[in-house]
């Protein structure tokens, strides 16, 4: 049995995304730039894809903007706002997503200020500490927080500190790349500025993202080419991604409290098992008391020769977990996230990692292995 406990680091594609997207593939070749029927179809495939999204997340049409992943997305954003919008002050908090804390640290330069808010041992910011934060800084200001956190599950309050960045004129980029499809996000209801999303994590293709950048914002274009995505992302559009994108978050929108409540039960059925015939295993999350989303959970071993490779052996054992974020190289290094949290040093952390699409069976299967390893 092969089991796949690592929805976090990607999610495997809808079979009815591939089945959409291959129709496409081999129906709809056109340029959506060019102006004859095929091309026009195809501009039709892009503009439709659109407007599910921007429906979906409650925006306008004209407020998504497609990318290559949420890497692209976070990059664009955070490089244009600071050199578009005369941003002088950056609040953000250290538990964010490396595409966000390296662009932070690629655009430091002496006259922005990159300020870090604190988090509890569950990755919690306090939203007071934003406030402060908010009234101190001089100048234009641009509050950068993710909606959950991708090693923890932890949700931040997004609506409160979009409330407190309206309250303070400040500009508000939220990562909401482990919070789409699972939180419905309604951005009417709420004053953020840009926001970045990333198919392959809810059962959509790889390589293909979206933003969203609010209507008010004026920014120039970050690829000059063509013009594609209103003159914002120069390149001939990804069409079938853009598709299988929309396609995939419409499916997460059917039956969804269905498909949460499912991978709650077996996040809490592993939960539980665990604890009782595990030794020695504790939660993350239980050690502080924090909000969480149920796809992630972060257990924790104590480090000894079994636990010192244990997503290797969890691995031969047939489960794909992980003990970080997943990161280019395929290496495992300590993770900021858990430093920053201040777990102890002398225990060892697996984000096992749930989709709608895991069974009842792959826990009992997973439970058994590990009663093998202790
Ligand atoms: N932000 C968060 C919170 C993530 O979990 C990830 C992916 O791991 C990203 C950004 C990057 O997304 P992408 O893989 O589309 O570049």
């Amino acid at each position: 049995m092969r089991v796949y406990f690592d929805n976090a680091a990607t999610t495997p594609i809808h079979p009815e995304v591939i089945e959409y997207m291959t129709t496409l593939m081999s129906s709809v070749y056109g340029n959506p730039s060019s102006i004859h029927q095929s091309g026009r179809q195809a501009k039709t495939i892009v503009e439709e894809a659109r407007k599910t999204v921007a429906k979906l997340l409650n925006s306008s049409i004209g407020e998504i903007f497609f990318t290559s992943s949420a890497t692209e997305s976070n990059n664009m954003l955070l490089r244009k706002a600071v050199s578009d919008l005369e941003i002088i002050n950056i609040i953000t908090s250290p538990t964010e997503h490396p595409c966000v804390l390296n662009t932070l640290k690629d655009i430091q330069k002496e006259d922005l200020r990159i300020q870090f808010l604190k988090v509890d041992g569950s990755g919690n910011i306090n939203v007071k500490e934003l406030e402060e934060k908010l009234k101190a800084v001089e100048g234009k200001t641009l509050v950068s927080l993710m909606h959950v956190n991708n090693e923890l599950g932890t949700i931040h309050d997004i609506k409160a500190i979009s409330n407190l960045c309206y309250e303070y004129s400040a500009y508000f980029h939220c990562d909401a790349v482990q919070a789409i499809g699972k939180i419905p996000i309604n951005l009417q209801e709420m004053h953020i500025h840009f926001l970045s999303g990333s198919a392959h994590k809810f059962h959509g293709p790889k390589g293909i993202g979206f933003m969203y950048i609010n209507n008010d914002v004026k920014l120039t274009p970050f690829i000059t080419g063509g013009g594609q995505e209103r003159e914002f992302r120069s390149g001939t559009e990804n069409v079938h991604g853009m598709a299988g994108l929309a396609k995939a978050l419409e499916i997460y929108h059917v039956d969804h409290d269905e498909k949460i409540n499912h991978i709650t039960n077996l996040r809490n059925t592993f939960k539980a098992r665990l604890k009782t015939e595990i030794p020695d295993v504790r939660f993350v999350e239980e050690e502080y008391a924090g909000h969480y989303l149920p796809h992630i959970l972060s257990v924790s071993f104590p480090e000894n020769a079994k636990t010192e490779l244990i997503t290797f052996n969890l691995d031969i054992s047939g489960i794909s977990a992980s003990a970080g974020s997943a990161c280019a190289s395929g290496v495992e290094h300590a993770s900021h996230v858990l430093e920053a949290i201040g777990f102890p040093e002398d225990r060892r952390a697996v984000r096992f990692s749930f989709s709608y699409f895991n069974t009842m069976e792959e826990i009992d299967y997973s439970i058994e292995q590990l009663k093998k390893m202790f």
